[in-house]
């Protein structure tokens, strides 16, 4: 799951980046509304994350330029003044969240969860396909009750091929979810995680469609 976190403040911008970080996202912080609005328009995320008040235009304006672009993606906006009219105006111009400085990581993680709980169109926060089960808060997933050994980046993995099931994801969708876009993607990095996702979960949950991606197919 990738992340854009748009905050200026170094301090609790790094908190939130190092915070997220540790839950296992992907983030990108940038510091004002210019780059945020550029890494919108060419890259893939699944939750913005937009202080409103930001050193050249105000995180308002960007919203309302992302959703003037049809642009359905979660936004959860931070805010440091607490008036209602304020809540009010970020709601009504496409934020789906808020929060008021300062707050608590923990419920910034709970609350990004619901968020991309709801884009997935899911009514509850674990995913169940088959036998298998995956906890997005514990990070634990279960293949028939039993837990399996998984690593963050494969945890990655599985849960967008499972936000997306009975769609096929591309290898370089896979790899904007999983590393931010100023890293070196090792060429067969997805396949070596889909290899070892296979050999804890059995060769046939995910399958490859040769040339475009994988997927994980619907429970019959
Ligand atoms: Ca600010």
């Amino acid at each position: 799951m990738r992340i854009l976190l748009t905050e200026d403040d170094p301090i609790l911008g790094e908190g939130i980046y190092t915070g997220l970080k540790q839950e296992g996202y992907t983030v990108d912080w940038v510091k004002n509304a210019t780059s945020a609005d550029e890494l919108l328009q060419s890259e893939c995320y699944d939750v913005a994350i937009l202080d409103l008040g930001l050193p050249d235009i105000s995180g308002l304006e960007l919203l309302k330029r992302l959703r003037a672009r049809q642009e359905v993606l979660p936004v959860l906006i931070l805010t440091a003044r607490d008036t209602i009219a304020d809540r009010v105006e970020g709601l009504d111009s496409g934020a789906d969240d808020y929060m008021i400085k300062p707050f608590d990581l923990d419920e910034l993680s709970a609350r990004l969860r619901v968020l991309i709980r709801r884009s997935g169109g899911r009514a509850s926060n674990i995913i169940e396909h088959d036998a298998l089960q995956l906890d997005p808060a514990s990070h634990n997933v279960t293949l028939d009750g039993v837990v399996i050994d998984i690593s963050p980046r494969e945890f990655s993995v599985l849960q967008m091929l499972l936000e997306n099931i009975g769609r096929v994801l591309s290898r370089s969708r896979l790899e904007e979810g999983l590393y931010s876009w100023h890293t070196d993607v090792e060429s067969n990095a997805i396949e070596v995680h889909i290899h070892h996702l296979r050999k804890k979960l059995g060769p046939k949950m995910i399958r490859t469609i040769r040339g475009v991606g994988y997927i994980i197919d619907k429970a019959k």
